[in-house]
Parts: structure tokens; C-alpha cells; sequence
């Protein structure tokens, strides 16, 4: 695709819509008495002078996230977690009521919930039986239809598998719209993110979160890397503060532990491969699919009521059974060494 293409993607009430300018949009120093703010200061001693408003955009950690995914500041969006990404993506580039993605079951619920959100049709073809996309039916819809978004997720939820890199581009390259490959759970993958791709392809975005690997999901950080021209769209319709100073600064401060985010990395691998053999040595379970991500989905016989008696022992896991492929189908989180060791002897319990 082409930026001109690209750009004729763009819905009209957001090409001819004048952003709001926010009052730290224009000055950020002086004597501020232009955002109605509490001058008396906030109820309690920081650091952060939080009885001001953030930044709309947080340079410092922009940078820091371009620095360390190899890509220009300008291609970085941070957002609350990267299901605001999502949500913008769709209010951008996607009608209410005409509109459409396409999206390639199973996988992550949001795609589908934000499009209907926003009125937006959710066009589906299944991955194949062994979980890639089936990238000649996708096109084919694709040409019927013309979906302006295709949403892949890789490893993707509640697979856990990587998407086949080849497969990918070959979308990449061919689909007429935009392509988000959703890398939330790229960190526990052998394979290199395709972030840095963005510079070569103007219709690729990649969503990425602290919420995962890095171990902060309660500070709501996620980040699309996308061409300039996707990223200028998205910061045009963003609500002005999305990005709290809170968040901003753990986010940032998280880059000072990378040593031990790489550690519990490694140690989630460890543990995955683990998990993946005891699940694989209990006779209730059929199959236990290979992950790629900090989780594992796998089928065992009654599934509905093997989940149910987990629940009710207080072991929380995931019935994904109603998803496309997924009959039967639990999938769990890694846990700590001894969390996992207690799922195990409850489903040797349970299900053995
Ligand atoms: N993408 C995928 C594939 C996910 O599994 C999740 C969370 N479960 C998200 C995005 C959203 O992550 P967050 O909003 O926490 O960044």
C-alpha cells in the first residue's frame, strides 16, 4: 500500500476534524494559570507535581520505547495498555455502520468488541488447523469485503503459538488496508519483533504493553509503532491526557530493571516447558499446544467441568472452549513454580 493510499483510509469526519488543543499543548513553564488546575497544589507530598496535568505526549519514555525497539521516537504511540491503540486504529480508519476488519479466530477478544464499540462490521476467517492464517482466504475476503484493518496477533491469544513470520508479510505486502500485528506476548518468543519492519511498510502497525513481559499491567502502558503517518492520526484523536505521570514514570523507571525483566523471562520459559510436560503426561489431556507465550492452551476431556472444579479449589484458569478450534480447551497462565505445581496436582486430582 501506499501513504496516499493509507491516507484515503482515513475516516472523513477525522481528516477534516480540528484536534483539541490542550493548555500544556502550548506552554508547559511560566506563571500556568490556563488549565484550571489546583493551585494550592495536591493533598499529599510528590515528586511529580501532580496537581498539574501530564504532558500530551511523554517525550522521555517515547524515546526511551523507540531506543529500545530500534525504530524513531516518531513512530511511538503510548497508550493506556494497548487496547487504546486498538480502539483508536478503529475510530480512525474504520465507518461506523460500513466499516469493517477482519480478524482471524481464534484470538484476542478486543478487535471484535472495539469494532462493535464503534459500529464497525467484524469480518472473520479462522486461522487453520494448526493455528496460522490462511492468508489466500484472507485476501479473497478481503477483495469481496475491503475490511480496512486486518488484526493478527503473534503469539497469538489464546493460541500461544508465533504467527508464521512468512505468512505475515506476505499479508503485509497484499492486504488492502492497514495490517496491526498484535505482539503483546513477543518477549517470551524466539522470534525478533517486527517493529523496526514499520520503516519499509507503510501500512504496518505493531502493538506492543508493559502488561506482559515487563511484568506492570496495573500501570496501563501499551504502545503502537507504526509509520509517522499512522502515528500523527492517532495522537490527532487521542484523548489529550491519556497517558497519566504515574504510569509515565514507572513506565520509564522499568527500563532500569531490564536485567531482571530478562530474568523472569527466562525463568517464565522455564517454567512454560515445564508445565507444557506435566500437562502433556496426564492422560485426561489430548493435547497441550507448543507456546510461544507466558501461557498455555491445552485440551483435555470435559473441559467445562474440569474448569468448574478448578474454580471452585480457587485455582482461576481460562475456558477458552467456545472459541473456533478450541473445543475442550483450557488455557493457563504461567505461574510461579509452586502456583504451577498446585494447578498440576489439582488436575492430577480432577482429571487425572
Ligand atoms: N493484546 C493481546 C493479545 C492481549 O492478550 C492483551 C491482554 N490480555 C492485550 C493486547 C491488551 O493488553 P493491555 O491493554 O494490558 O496492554
Amino acid at each position: 500500500m501506499t501513504a496516499e493510499e493509507i491516507e484515503q483510509l482515513v475516516r472523513p469526519n477525522i481528516q477534516s476534524l480540528s484536534p483539541y488543543r490542550s493548555a500544556r499543548d502550548d506552554y508547559q513553564k511560566g506563571l500556568l494559570l490556563d488549565a484550571n488546575e489546583n493551585s494550592y497544589g495536591a493533598p499529599f507530598r510528590n515528586q511529580l507535581n501532580l496537581h498539574r496535568y501530564p504532558t500530551p505526549v511523554h517525550q522521555e519514555l517515547v524515546q526511551t520505547i523507540a531506543g529500545w525497539r530500534q525504530v524513531e521516537p516518531e513512530q511511538v504511540f503510548t497508550g493506556v495498555g494497548s487496547d487504546e491503540p486498538i480502539d483508536l486504529l478503529i475510530r480512525t480508519f474504520c465507518n461506523p455502520g460500513s466499516g469493517s476488519i477482519l480478524i482471524t479466530p481464534p484470538t484476542y477478544g478486543m478487535y471484535k468488541v472495539s469494532a462493535r464499540i464503534n459500529d464497525v462490521n467484524v469480518l472473520e476467517t479462522p486461522l487453520d488447523a494448526s493455528f496460522q492464517p490462511d492468508t489466500r482466504a484472507i485476501l479473497e475476503k478481503a477483495k469481496q469485503s475491503t475490511p480496512s484493518i486486518l488484526f493478527l496477533c503473534s503469539p497469538n491469544n489464546p493460541t500461544g503459538n508465533d504467527l508464521d513470520r512468512t505468512s505475515i508479510l506476505k499479508l503485509v505486502e497484499l492486504f488492502p488496508g492497514l495490517v496491526v500485528v498484535d505482539e503483546a506476548y513477543i518477549d517470551f518468543s524466539r522470534q525478533e519483533s517486527m517493529a523496526p519492519m514499520v520503516r519499509q511498510y507503510p501500512n504496518l502497525v505493531v502493538l506492543q504493553t508493559f502488561s506482559k513481559s515487563f511484568g506492570l499491567a496495573g500501570i496501563r502502558l501499551g504502545i503502537a509503532i507504526a509509520p509517522v503517518q499512522i502515528i500523527e492520526w492517532l495522537l490527532k484523536i487521542k484523548p489529550p491526557y491519556n497517558l497519566n505521570k504515574l504510569t509515565a514514570e514507572a513506565g520509564l523507571e522499568a527500563f532500569e530493571h531490564l536485567d531482571l525483566i530478562r530474568f523472569n523471562i527466562e525463568e517464565i520459559r522455564k517454567e512454560r516447558k515445564r508445565l507444557a510436560d506435566e500437562l502433556g503426561s496426564l492422560g485426561s489431556v489430548e493435547k497441550v499446544w507448543p507456546s510461544h507465550a507466558n501461557f498455555i492452551l491445552f485440551k483435555i476431556r470435559d473441559a467445562e467441568q474440569v474448569w468448574k472444579t478448578l474454580v471452585r479449589k480457587g485455582i482461576i484458569i481460562r475456558n477458552r472452549g467456545n472459541e473456533p478450534g478450541c473445543e475442550n480447551c483450557l488455557r493457563a497462565t504461567i505461574g510461579l513454580p509452586d502456583e504451577n505445581d498446585r494447578l498440576i496436582q489439582a488436575l492430577k486430582e480432577v482429571a487425572p
